[in-house]
């Protein structure tokens, strides 16, 4: 369920956006994620790309498709092959390899990191 209201969130903030009407904290957000993605090498044609992987820049929670996972620095992860103009503008969505958090774990002290 928690993919599903991120991606959902994601693309109803895209339409906000596209109408004018998207708040400029979420705007904020959007391009300060897009500016890391935007130097990452599993940034493909605007989608993170599934089939490779990168290590972890640190310890943070991660929702996949079948629950939530503890992921470790330096560990390998791959892409989660979302795309990214969406993705950047839901609050609650996570960079697979930590470069950037969901609001509340950035809020708790993790921090976005490039
Ligand atoms: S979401 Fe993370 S892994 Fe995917 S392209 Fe952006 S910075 Fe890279």
């Amino acid at each position: 369920m928690g993919k599903l209201k991120e991606i959902a969130q994601g693309w109803i903030n895209s339409v906000r956006d596209s109408l004018g009407v998207l708040s400029p904290e979420i705007k904020e957000l959007s391009e300060k994620r897009l500016e890391i993605c935007s130097t990452c090498p599993l940034n493909v044609h605007g989608y993170c790309d599934p089939f490779q992987s990168l290590p972890a820049v640190q310890d943070f929670t991660y929702t996949t498709n079948y629950g939530v996972e503890e992921r470790k620095e330096g560990e390998l992860y791959s892409g989660c092959s979302c795309p990214l103009g969406p993705k950047s503008k839901s609050p609650i969505s996570c960079c697979p390899v930590g470069k950037f958090l969901d609001v509340k774990q950035e809020e708790d002290g993790n921090r976005t990191k490039d």
